[in-house]
């Protein structure tokens, strides 16, 4: 859901006033633009209780100066802290002395055009926007808390408050789980540095830091203090926090803090996002869709080693006559069967095997937790499929030799697929278009696929 941002533009020309809100209302979807002709109007507005997220105004209006506005809107309460941005022509000395005094959040020089305006308006209106994520909050005197809630959501952001630095640990760990929900995910930890629990806001922004390993950028901490002597502030920095504020808290000085806090988050996550992307690209053939050779090289043993994956099972599978295919047909109609292969080895097997073009016309799958019966099962399905497909209309068939940890419990991954490769061999070497098993005792067929094999002499 999208909140409305209400932006009031107080301009003495009534053409300008046109455009401006023209633009914003075209470019700005969630902005409620309120145009005033003067001061006068502009007040009377903000005192018949109309509230802005944003203000600007021209430097010379019919009835009074637009730092004079300024003053007498910062003296409202309701828009103490509301940006107020002056427009003028150009970067007039008064408004660069008085201005500041004035209260006045930015200007703009509007010979830049009314264009540049609106996007300048756009960026001020995205930096004040409301704020997005999950802030774990430990305080352990509800009073505090309710009125530091209060404050928070105000502001859009999403509170998990806890008060104790035990319970904010296991919220954290069960945060850190890919899978959790998304209202379970924490994106900062705003913690009071005294609680009365055995653990402190210290021992818990500690235990963050060296426990859990989460580093400033992964799980920014703002740490709240009652004083701010130089002595506490170097012990605060010291356990690790990113930043702290003071009680009583001061909304202004709470919310600036936030906001610098969940960009650094924000931008931690969009920098892992972009490396994890960068490795699921590097590590994907992008001819087949499969993982390329490199993934099952840095992958592979580790997985035949997990005693969870046992009993594993490594197949290779060797396209019959390819040289044909691409001799008869062209290199190009070769290559739309190498990716249509595939694709109907990703429907094929879970996403718990590794799918690997293992080389130019061949693929290996290793699978985890798999009895000889089955794999020899889904194996011949795989073979009828392939034969059956007829990718670019070309009869494809392959060959296919595995091998296993339960026959070969000490082999390693280059000695698993060695033996699946003996049994590819062997299957090439009895007629294509078959399955074989390297077993402990050597060669054998694969026990479902016996009886329907024949070589097809595949190739085009
Ligand atoms: P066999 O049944 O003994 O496996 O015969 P084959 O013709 O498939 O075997 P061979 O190893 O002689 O030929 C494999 C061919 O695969 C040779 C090579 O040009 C072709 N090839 C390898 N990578 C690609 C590719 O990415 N695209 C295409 N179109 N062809 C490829
Ligand atoms: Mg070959
Ligand atoms: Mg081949
Ligand atoms: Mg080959």
């Amino acid at each position: 859901m999208k909140k409305t941002t209400s932006i009031m533009v107080v301009d003495g020309s009534e053409v300008s006033r046109t455009i401006i809100t023209r633009i914003l209302r075209n470019e700005m979807e969630s902005a409620k633009i309120t145009a005033c002709g003067s001061g006068r109007e502009a007040l009377s507005f903000l005192s018949g209780g109309g509230k802005f997220d944003l203000i600007t105004t021209a430097l010379m209006l019919p009835d009074m100066d637009g730092l004079d506005l300024t003053r007498a809107i910062r003296k409202t309460s309701s828009h103490h802290y509301t940006p107020i941005i002056v427009v003028s022509g150009d970067a007039d000395s008064r408004l660069l002395r008085e201005g500041f005094d004035a209260g006045v959040t930015d200007y703009f020089d509007k010979s830049l055009g009314y264009q540049s305006f609106v996007d300048f308006i756009k960026s001020v209106s995205r930096r004040n926007s409301g704020l997005v994520g999950r802030i774990l909050y430990v305080e352990d005197s509800r009073t505090a808390a309710i009125i530091t809630c209060n404050i928070m959501e105000k502001h859009g952001l999403k509170i998990t408050h806890t008060t104790s630095a035990e319970q904010a640990l296991e919220i954290i760990k069960r945060s850190l789980d890919k899978e959790v929900p998304e209202e379970e995910v924490i994106d900062i930890v705003m913690t009071d540095f005294y609680l009365k629990g055995k653990l402190t806001g210290g021992d818990l922004l500690h235990a963050i830091r060296t426990r859990l390993h989460l580093s400033q950028q992964e799980m920014p901490v703002l740490v709240v203090t009652v004083t701010d002597n130089d002595e506490r502030q170097a012990e605060v920095f010291h356990a690790g926090a990113n930043d702290f504020v003071t009680k009583p808290i001061v909304e202004e000085v709470l919310i600036a803090r936030i906001r610098s806090l969940l960009l650094i988050k924000q931008q931690f996550n969009a920098l892992r996002f972009q490396a994890e992307e960068m490795q699921r690209i590097a590590s994907t053939d992008s001819l087949t869709g499969v993982r390329s050779k490199r993934y099952l090289l840095d992958h592979g043993e580790a997985f035949i080693r997990e005693p969870e994956n046992q009993p594993v099972w490594a197949i290779l599978m060797d396209i019959d006559h390819f040289k044909k295919i691409n001799d008869n047909l062209g290199h190009i109609t070769g290559d739309h069967v190498l990716a249509a292969l595939g694709d109907l080895l990703n429907q094929s097997f879970q996403a718990n095997s590794m799918i690997v073009r293992f080389g130019g016309e061949e693929f290996a799958v290793i699978l985890p937790n798999i009895t000889t019966r089955e794999i020899s099962a889904k194996a011949e399905v795989l073979r009828r499929k392939i034969e059956i497909l007829k990718p670019m209309n070309v009869l494809t068939t392959v060959s296919i030799g595995m091998a296993s940890t339960t026959d070969h419990p000490n082999a390693d991954l280059t000695k698993l697929l060695s033996y699946a490769d003996k049994a590819l061999y062997a299957a090439k070497q009895r007629g294509r278009n078959r399955i074989c098993i390297y077993a402990a005792d050597g060669v054998c067929y694969s026990p479902v696929a016996v009886e329907s094999t024949q070589d097809t002499g595949t190739g085009q």
